[in-house]
């Protein structure tokens, strides 16, 4: 595995037959998140926690969002041509022709 391979911490919810644990702390998901981008990881992503700024995709050089997210959606798309809008950094993936 390199540093483009995306990395999800996601936050497990209680729910159903489960309803006796507690969620994960999202400082936990922060600090593997933050691990992850220490050790040079690209793509880690926070998943689970509505409206935290780890569900967006940030350019490796620039460290501008590239792909926004709210929930399942993207809202913003900065990647043209399969790179960052603003700096042309290649970003890892692939790409429909016309974003
Ligand atoms: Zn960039």
């Amino acid at each position: 595995m390199g540093p483009d391979v995306p990395v999800h911490f996601t936050r497990f919810h209680p729910d159903y037959q489960l309803l006796n644990l507690p969620p994960t702390p999202v400082a936990t998901l922060e600090r593997a998140y933050n691990m992850a981008m220490s050790k040079g990881m690209h793509y880690p992503y926070v998943g689970n926690v509505a409206g935290h700024p780890g569900n967006h995709t940030y350019c490796p050089k620039c460290k501008k969002v590239v792909i926004e997210r709210q929930g399942f959606f993207v809202t913003q798309m900065n990647i043209k041509n399969g790179r960052c809008k603003f700096c042309r950094q290649k970003i890892a993936g692939v790409w429909a022709s016309r974003v």
